[in-house]
């Protein structure tokens, strides 16, 4: 049984936070939704709108709609949305997967342009602890965090801050992880970046990486940024979280992209044994890791895609990879 209590912290920052006293087995009680598309609004590969190094997406869940990540530029996912005809006036509720500018250039601008029409638009933006701690390069000078400048204009529009320390079902079988534990060494992060400690500069692994868990009929469907806090144990976390499910689909950013041939060898068996359905890579994943994935893990050319912006995955039809990618 999960009981969970808010922490009102300063400025409006809000903390959910409570006792895990046993594995995290209450998602098994097992919420479902009935009815998921995610569509990707921010990515290098664009058949409709901007292309750009970012990631974004849509999720709408049983009339439950999430904008995860916000892209790199300020105006792309705004532009992309218009494009494509979404109205994301009507999307509460804002994700940040980690504090890297390419996933939240794009949160004041949207916050301000969405807010004039509808002021609970974005007004709640999730986020794990570490979002907001200093950055800086080796030299210790110049701060390195772009989102830690994004805090107080956001809350001056309205907008509040939830942050969480531990797996959250945010929606009836929606779940945000949380900071993601790290048993397998994936090591997926790649900027020379440090984080600012009271012990000094150390590594910056980006500890506040964080994702999103569907719970379906058909396996749970995870949504990632950056994929910092590695592919594996990310999907592990998630079997902990709504239980040992087959891996229904896999969308977002992986960081990949530089990955040895051993590494995506060891990915991609992982990713078959924990029977991956679809696979719709975007963003950081790269073009040759989604061959691999879908050549190693037996997934063919409709179930594994690289992400372009305006394609989507439906939990009932599958990809729709739009005209480049197909
Ligand atoms: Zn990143
Ligand atoms: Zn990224």
């Amino acid at each position: 049984m999960r009981s969970s209590r808010l922490v009102y912290l300063t400025a409006g920052v809000v903390l959910t936070t409570g006792a895990i006293s046993t594995p995290i087995d209450s998602g098994r009680t097992q919420h479902r939704v009935k009815s998921l598309k995610v569509t990707v609004l921010s990515t290098m590969l664009a058949d409709h709108g901007l292309g750009e190094w970012g990631f974004a997406a849509l999720i709408e869940a049983d009339g439950h709609r999430i904008l995860f990540d916000t892209g790199n530029r300020p105006e792309t996912v705004l532009q992309n949305a218009r494009e494509l005809g979404i109205d994301l006036s009507s999307v509460p509720d804002m994700v940040l997967s980690h504090h890297h500018g390419d996933h939240t250039g794009g949160l004041l601008t949207l916050r301000r342009a969405l807010a004039t029409k509808t002021p609970s638009a974005l007004a709640r933006v999730h986020v794990a602890p570490g979002i907001f701690s200093s950055r800086r390069k080796s030299d210790g000078k110049e701060e390195t965090n772009p989102t830690i400048a994004l805090k107080a204009p956001l809350e001056a529009s309205g907008a509040v801050f939830v942050e969480h320390r531990q797996p959250k079902e945010i929606f009836p079988g929606i779940w945000l992880t949380g900071p993601v534990p790290r048993p397998h060494p994936e090591r997926d992060w790649g900027a020379p970046m440090k984080l600012v400690t009271s012990d000094g500069l150390v590594t910056d692994s980006i500890p506040e990486d964080m994702a999103l868990i569907i719970n379906t009929d058909r396996g749970f469907v995870v949504v990632v940024g950056c994929g910092h806090a590695g592919t594996i144990n990310t999907i592990e976390y998630g079997q902990k979280i709504v239980g040992p499910e087959p891996v229904y689909a896999l969308i977002g950013g992986l960081h990949l992209f530089a990955a040895t041939d051993s590494a995506l060898a060891w990915t991609a068996g992982r990713l078959r044994d924990a029977k991956l359905s679809y696979l719709l890579g975007g963003h950081c994943t790269g073009l040759e890791a989604v061959y691999r994935i879908r050549e190693l893990a037996v997934l063919g050319r409709k179930r594994a895609v690289v992400a372009a912006v305006g394609s989507s995955f439906d939990a009932s039809k599958g990809i729709d990879p739009l005209s480049l990618a197909q």
